[in-house]
């Protein structure tokens, strides 16, 4: 039987999804045989190939550049998993979203943060204030993906349970569609 394609990305998350993709422990090992993994941040591809079967997203939209990642991966990709809470519902990306982005820029690369300037013997030589102008250019808002491009499954939690995105993945395999139900639930 030909091994399906998936791919796995990030947009504005914290990675714990991913995490729990890989606590499904040893089933990872079953999925090896059947699954071919061609993009993520768990491989080492740059670029998302011209077709892959299944496509799980982390994390809400939160830029330009999330944008247009999404939409090219929806492009290239059979059916798209909103994978977790934040894809979902913008979830922590989205607690910014009563604010103005500058606000919450110099909040965070101003107001809080301070790198340590070390002197030709590693000495401090006192505090650096970071600067904030090689990241992505904000949307106004992080927004769920679904408000972007079209999602096939929705697959709650932070993170989903391992039982759950295994569970997701089997079905997939299987051919069907996943009904979730008491496997997850938003804010797990
Ligand atoms: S849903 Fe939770 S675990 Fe997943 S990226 Fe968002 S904050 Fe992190």
């Amino acid at each position: 039987m030909a091994k399906i394609t998936l791919a796995t990305t990030w947009l504005d998350g914290c990675s714990g999804c991913h995490m729990s993709l890989l606590d499904i422990d040893e089933l990872l090992l079953d999925l090896a045989d059947k699954i071919d993994l061609l993009y993520g941040p768990l491989v080492d591809g740059k670029i998302f190939p011209d077709h892959v079967d299944v496509t799980l997203v982390e994390g809400a939209v939160s830029s330009e550049a999330d944008r247009k990642n999404i939409e090219n991966i929806r492009d290239k990709t059979g059916l798209l998993v909103s994978f977790g809470d934040c894809a979902i519902t913008a979830n922590v990306p989205g607690m910014r979203n009563r604010h103005p982005v500058e606000a919450v820029l110099n909040r965070v690369y101003v107001e809080n943060a301070e790198t340590t300037l070390l002197d030709k013997g590693g000495e401090s030589s006192g505090m650096e204030k970071m600067t904030f102008h090689t990241v992505p250019r904000l949307c106004r808002m992080a927004r769920p993906v679904h408000e972007f491009v079209k999602v096939d499954v929705f697959l709650p939690g932070c993170p989903p349970p391992p039982a759950a995105i295994a569970f997701v993945i089997t079905e997939l395999l299987a051919g069907k569609i996943p009904e979730i139900g008491q496997l997850s639930r938003f804010g797990a």
